[in-house]
């Protein structure tokens, strides 16, 4: 299908880990303190990278110390956070290299002294590296400090994502989207190509936020229990995700509900996508149930309108689809431009 092989939308790839960025950012700024102080360096930082291992993010640590009038020593800590086109010095981005070889610390003596950069492991993954410099590198007893420091930053991130997520089905959940959705909002919305006439239009593609519904659910409780129910929903959870990019964003939203936020240059090429999502579920027997079917409302994401409206649209839409019979996909736009839905406004009396 044409539409999923568009390059990935670097702005989305990034999202995935803003969501969770309001939790964790204190945590990482804290490591950079920690690090800083226990060895002794006023400049520390921290680059972020996502599953591809390109660069995502940027803080920056810088610590001074001042002798005030009375000749009394002053601290003082700046930290820098850049989300945004990340320049990495090459010295920085060939030990980053390395140390994504090897997850072990790689050094490097320029200038007089010695350029250390340390791997950030998430879940055994190498989420970031940290860089800085220091006169003699680090000895036997900092390296075992430093690992330590890093353990514990380790192991209270994955505590702090295990938050984010759902425990059933490990997709994001509700807290992490309504965390995460006023501060992604005003970047996904500007990149559309759909923006203002006035400005240009370079994007390719444009965001889409759904909302993905199983069908009569309650039947499958009722029918044959909770305990089925819920095997039900992590199966239809697993494949949903699967049908998305890993780029893309998939929530729980609800019971059974789920909202998903993805990129495709038209509205035929989002509807191919959630036709695609939906054939695979009703094509799927599941154990006990054998068919279950999900109805799909999808909106585009505008400029315009707050991530609440277009949630409303979005849930609009899959309201639609339920009424005309479930077990399909809708559009927003193309419903609305047939004349089937009327405009959604905020304050509309349609709303709810
Ligand atoms: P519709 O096609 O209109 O969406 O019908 P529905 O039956 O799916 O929708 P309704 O909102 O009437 O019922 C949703 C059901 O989902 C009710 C609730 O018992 C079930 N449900 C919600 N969360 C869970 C869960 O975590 N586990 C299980 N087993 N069931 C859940
Ligand atoms: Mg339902
Ligand atoms: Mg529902």
């Amino acid at each position: 299908m044409s539409s999923n092989v568009i390059k990935l939308p670097p702005l989305l790839e990034r999202l995935g880990s803003m969501t969770a960025i309001r939790d964790t950012e204190l945590l990482e700024q804290s490591l950079l303190k920690t690090l800083g102080a226990v060895l002794g360096v006023n400049d520390v930082s921290l680059y972020k990278t996502d599953e591809y291992q390109r660069c995502v993010g940027m803080l920056n640590q810088h610590r001074s110390v001042v002798l005030d009038r009375e000749g009394v020593e002053r601290v003082t800590e700046r930290i820098e956070t850049v989300y945004q086109n990340v320049e990495v010095p090459a010295p920085e981005l060939a030990l980053m290299e390395n140390v994504r070889l090897t997850h072990k610390p790689s050094t490097w003596q320029i200038d007089g002294s010695t350029l250390v950069v340390l791997p950030l492991m998430n879940a055994r993954r190498l989420c970031g590296h940290i860089a800085f410099r220091k006169a003699n590198g680090l000895s036997d007893t900092e390296h075992a400090i430093v690992h330590g420091v890093l353990e514990v930053y380790a192991n209270y991130y994955s505590l702090l994502d295990d938050s984010q997520r759902d425990q059933l089905t490990g997709l994001y959940n509700r807290h992490a989207l309504d965390t995460g959705i006023e501060r992604m909002w005003p970047l996904l919305a500007q990149h559309g190509k759909s923006q203002a006439p006035s400005r240009r239009r370079t994007a390719e593609y444009d965001y889409w936020l759904a909302m993905l519904d199983i069908d009569h659910f309650k039947v499958v409780n009722d029918t044959h229990g909770h305990v089925v129910g819920d095997e039900i929903l992590l199966l239809v959870s697993r494949m949903v995700a699967d049908c998305f990019r890993k780029s893309d964003l998939v929530y729980r939203y609800g019971g059974e509900e789920f909202l998903a936020i993805t990129s495709a240059a038209s509205e035929a090429d989002v509807l191919d996508v959630m036709e695609r999502v939906r054939l695979r579920i009703e094509g799927h027997r599941f154990p006990q149930v054998g068919k279950v079917t999900i109805s799909i409302g999808v909106a585009r994401i505008d400029a315009q309108y707050s991530a609440h409206e277009i949630i409303a649209r979005a849930d609009r839409t899959l309201y639609q689809a339920k009424r005309d019979g479930r077990n399909r996909a809708y559009c927003y736009d193309l419903l609305q431009s047939e004349g089937a839905l009327p405009s959604l406004h905020f304050g509309s009396a349609e709303l709810f």
